[in-house]
C-alpha cells in the first residue's frame, strides 16, 4: 500500500541546527520571557516580513485576540468574511465583539471591498477584519481607502499570507495590524506560535505590555493584559525553520506550477486582477459543484491521498443566527485543497492530477 499523502505535512528543520539551539537553551537556562532566541527570531522575522514593529506571541488566535483588544473592539461591531478558519470569528466572539458577514469576491475569495463599503455606509461598524485567504492578498489599497474614508481600522488575519505581496510591496505595509499564525501546519512554523505586526509604534508599545499581563518594563500594570508569550523552545523551532524558508518556498512554488500546468484546462484557480504574489501554503482548486468536489475527494482517498474541503461556514454552528452570503456559499462548497508540502514529489503531484482528471 502506498504511503498516505495528507493535505499538508509539518516541516521539521535540520536536526543538528535545532540541537544547537536547544544546547544554547540548556547553557543559558533562559526558557521564556523575551529570551535570546525570541529576540533572534524577532530580528529574523522583521527582515523576512519587511516589518519594523512586530511581536511574537504564543499562537495565531491570541494574536487576533490581542489585536482586537488593542483596537478596543469589545462590545462593538466589526465586518468580516465567513470564508476563513474558525479562529477569525471565534476570537471575535471570545472578546465579546459583535460581527456581521459581508460577501467575498468570486475571484479572490476574499472580502469584497465594494460590498464592505455598502455596509459601512449604513454606519455602526467599528473595524474591518479581512482575511488573506489561502495567501491571496485582499485588495489592500481599497481597504486602506475605506479605512480613511470611514475612520475605521483594518485588522488583517494574515495567517496564510506571511510571504504574499501586493503590487510588489509587503502586505504588512497595508492596514493597521496583521496577525500571522506559526502553527505546525503552516509554512513557517514554531510548533505553536503567532506574530502581530503593527503600522503604528504606539500600538506596538501597548501590545508589548498586553501580551505580558499588562506589565510595563517596571512591572507596573495600567490595564489588564494576558499571557501570550512565546517560549524559547518554540522560538528555537521557528528560527530553524525560518533559516530554510527560502528553499521551502521555492520547492512549493515549483509544485504549484506543476499542479497548474496539469489542471489549468479543467479547473478555475483563485486569482486577482491586481499584481500580487501568493504565499505557497495551500493549493486550492475550484470544482464545478459540491458533487464534483466530493467525487474527487473520495477518488483520491481511495488512493490514500487526502485532499481537504476547508472552511465550510456551515460548520460554525454557534453562529446559527448569521446568514452566509451567496458567493461565499458557492465558493465554500466547491473549493478543494490538494496536498502541498515540501516533501511532496513531482511524481506524486502528477499522480494526484491523473486521478483527478480521471474522476
Ligand atoms: C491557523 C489559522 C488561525 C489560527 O492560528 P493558530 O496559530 O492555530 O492559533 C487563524 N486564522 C486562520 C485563517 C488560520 O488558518
Amino acid at each position: 500500500m502506498n504511503k498516505k499523502i495528507l493535505v499538508t505535512e509539518p516541516y521539521l528543520p535540520n536536526k543538528q541546527t535545532f540541537n544547537q539551539c536547544l544546547e544554547s537553551i540548556y547553557q543559558n537556562k533562559w526558557l521564556t520571557n523575551n529570551g535570546p532566541l525570541y529576540q533572534e527570531f524577532t530580528t529574523e522575522l522583521k527582515k523576512l516580513f519587511k516589518s519594523e514593529h512586530l511581536l511574537l506571541v504564543s499562537n495565531g488566535t491570541l494574536a487576533l485576540q490581542v489585536a482586537y483588544k488593542l483596537k478596543n473592539l469589545t462590545n462593538k461591531k466589526v465586518i468580516t468574511t465567513p470564508f476563513t478558519f474558525a479562529a477569525t470569528t471565534t476570537a471575535l466572539a471570545w472578546e465579546n465583539i459583535e460581527f456581521e458577514f459581508c460577501d467575498i469576491d468570486k475571484h479572490t475569495w476574499n472580502l469584497c471591498p465594494n460590498k464592505t463599503e455598502d455596509r459601512l455606509k449604513q454606519g455602526a461598524i467599528d473595524a474591518i477584519v479581512p482575511v488573506n485567504i489561502f495567501g491571496m492578498p485582499c485588495d489592500m489599497e481599497a481597504f486602506d481607502f475605506l479605512s480613511r474614508k470611514y475612520g475605521v481600522p483594518v485588522i488583517y488575519d494574515s495567517a496564510h499570507a506571511p510571504f504574499s505581496t501586493y503590487k510588489e510591496r509587503s502586505i504588512f505595509e497595508f492596514g493597521d495590524i496583521h496577525c500571522v499564525s506559526l502553527h505546525a501546519t503552516k509554512l513557517l512554523h514554531s510548533v505553536e506560535g503567532g506574530v502581530i505586526t503593527f503600522k503604528y509604534k504606539e500600538d506596538f508599545e501597548r501590545a508589548k505590555k498586553l501580551i505580558n499581563f499588562g506589565q510595563d518594563d517596571n512591572g507596573i500594570v495600567n490595564e489588564p493584559g494576558i499571557n501570550a508569550k512565546l517560549s524559547e523552545f518554540h522560538a528555537a523551532m521557528g528560527l530553524c525553520v525560518s533559516k530554510e524558508i527560502e528553499e521551502l518556498i521555492n520547492i512549493r512554488k515549483k509544485l504549484i506550477a506543476l499542479y497548474k500546468q496539469n489542471l489549468e484546462d479543467f479547473f478555475l484557480f483563485q486569482h486577482a486582477s491586481y499584481d500580487n504574489t501568493v504565499t505557497p501554503m495551500y493549493f486550492p482548486i475550484k470544482c464545478e459543484s459540491k458533487k464534483q468536489l466530493l467525487n474527487i475527494k473520495s477518488k483520491l482517498a481511495a488512493n490514500n491521498i487526502y485532499a481537504r474541503h476547508y472552511f465550510d461556514p456551515s460548520n460554525l454552528k454557534f453562529l446559527s443566527s448569521l446568514s452566509i452570503p451567496s458567493t461565499c456559499n458557492k465558493i465554500a462548497s466547491s473549493v478543494l485543497c490538494l496536498p502541498l508540502s515540501s516533501q511532496l514529489s513531482n511524481v506524486q503531484v502528477n499522480t494526484i492530477c491523473k486521478i483527478i482528471k480521471e474522476s
